[in-house]
């Protein structure tokens, strides 16, 4: 018995997503693998969480999400019929290929980039394509357009880079693009701007966001789209019936009316990138200017390689994310930002592990 000739060739030849290591509770790591927040939610969503009543959850979702719709119009300027939740924006995402994307459609993505969206485009049976950044980090607009793709992907800020291409370049790609242009905002509230302004303008655009990362609720699965409300309404066909569940949505509500409570966290967490970005860059890292929850350092050269700094960090209590199967990745660390005495607590090991190196000791 030979189970391939069950399973999908899409699904049988694909290698898989993996996602970064999420230890037992039990040990102490300090944690700065998956860009999760290091910091709670704010105690007016805590509250809310706490204050849901179990007996509630007998009875199924609000099939739309609708009171999560409505709070995230009121808080971006948005008509709820614009929005889609997700259970998570990776829910979102498989909604998206699977509204658009038809077997053996070209799905476009600048790379590196989030991996994710390789594995959803093989799932669909679309025909994916990633075409390398250009020279500091520039969108490969012409290239990726020359494959008439019927959907591009972006994350601004990119993951693992943490760059953003300008506003420009999107909706230059947007009045360019034959098909869909996905951005991808899983990092906005970390950086300067956002392409909110741009959905108006162009019908073809669709943006994400997650609660993951800024709202530190990664463990809610909780995401939005931003679209047109016919694109919206499409996308609502696709997803599964009660894809949000009722703590979900009720921590979204509560997350979404108190945005500003939020603002002295994320702010920490842009003067602790700023800082850390320094201090590596001073230890012969080389860092490209972030404007997302992490960095991604570049280990000095003549030293160790990613792998046995990668190695040598989490014996040291230290887990970090190390993408060296990519060719464009190798000797490349994504650092997600911490708490400030997290951060003070890696230099101090990244010191000793340099001054290991000087010393000649081998890699672990
Ligand atoms: C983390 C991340 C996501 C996924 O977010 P979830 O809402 O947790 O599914 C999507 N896109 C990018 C670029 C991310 O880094």
């Amino acid at each position: 018995m030979n189970i391939r000739h069950w399973v999908r060739p899409e699904v049988w030849n694909m290698a898989g997503y993996l996602p970064g290591e999420q230890p037992d509770a039990g040990r102490p790591f300090i944690k700065l693998n998956t860009n999760e927040n290091p910091f709670p939610p704010p105690l007016p969503v805590l509250e809310a969480i706490a204050a849901a009543d179990p007996a509630q959850l007998r009875l199924y979702p609000e099939p739309s999400s609708r009171p999560v719709r409505e709070a995230a119009a009121a808080a971006y300027g948005l008509e709820a019929g614009q929005v889609v939740v997700g259970n998570g924006s990776d829910d979102l995402l498989t909604i998206l290929l699977r509204t658009f994307v038809a077997a053996g459609e070209c799905v476009a993505v600048p790379e590196p980039t989030y991996s994710l969206y390789h594995s959803l485009a093989q799932l669909q049976g679309g025909k994916f394509v990633g075409v390398p950044w250009e020279g500091d980090w520039q969108l490969p607009l012409q290239a990726l357009l020359a494959h008439r793709p019927k959907m591009v992907l972006v994350a601004r800020p990119n993951a693992p880079t943490g760059h953003v291409i300008p506003l420009s370049v999107v909706a230059a790609l947007c009045q360019q693009s034959p098909g869909v242009v996905v951005l991808d905002e899983a990092y906005v509230d970390f950086a300067a701007d956002n392409g909110l302004a741009l959905l108006a303008e162009h019908p073809n655009l669709i943006i994400i966001r997650t609660f993951s990362k800024s709202m530190a609720l990664a463990g809610m699965r909780i995401g939005l789209s931003f679209s047109s409300v016919a694109i919206a309404g499409q996308m609502h066909k696709v997803r599964d019936s009660y894809n949000v569940n009722r703590l979900s949505q009720l921590a979204a509500v509560a997350a979404l009316q108190h945005l500003a409570s939020y603002q002295p966290l994320l702010q920490t967490i842009r003067d602790e990138r700023q800082r850390l970005t320094a201090a590596l860059r001073q230890r012969g890292f080389q860092v490209p200017e972030s404007q997302a929850n992490f960095v991604l350092a570049q280990v000095p050269a003549g030293g160790w390689g990613g792998q046995a700094w990668l190695e040598a960090l989490r014996e040291a209590g230290i887990l970090v994310r190390y993408f060296g199967q990519d060719p464009a990745l190798v000797n490349h660390l994504r650092i997600t930002i911490g708490r400030p005495e997290e951060m003070a607590q890696l230099l101090e090991q990244v010191d000793r592990l340099l001054a290991m190196q000087s010393s000649s000791t081998p890699a672990p």
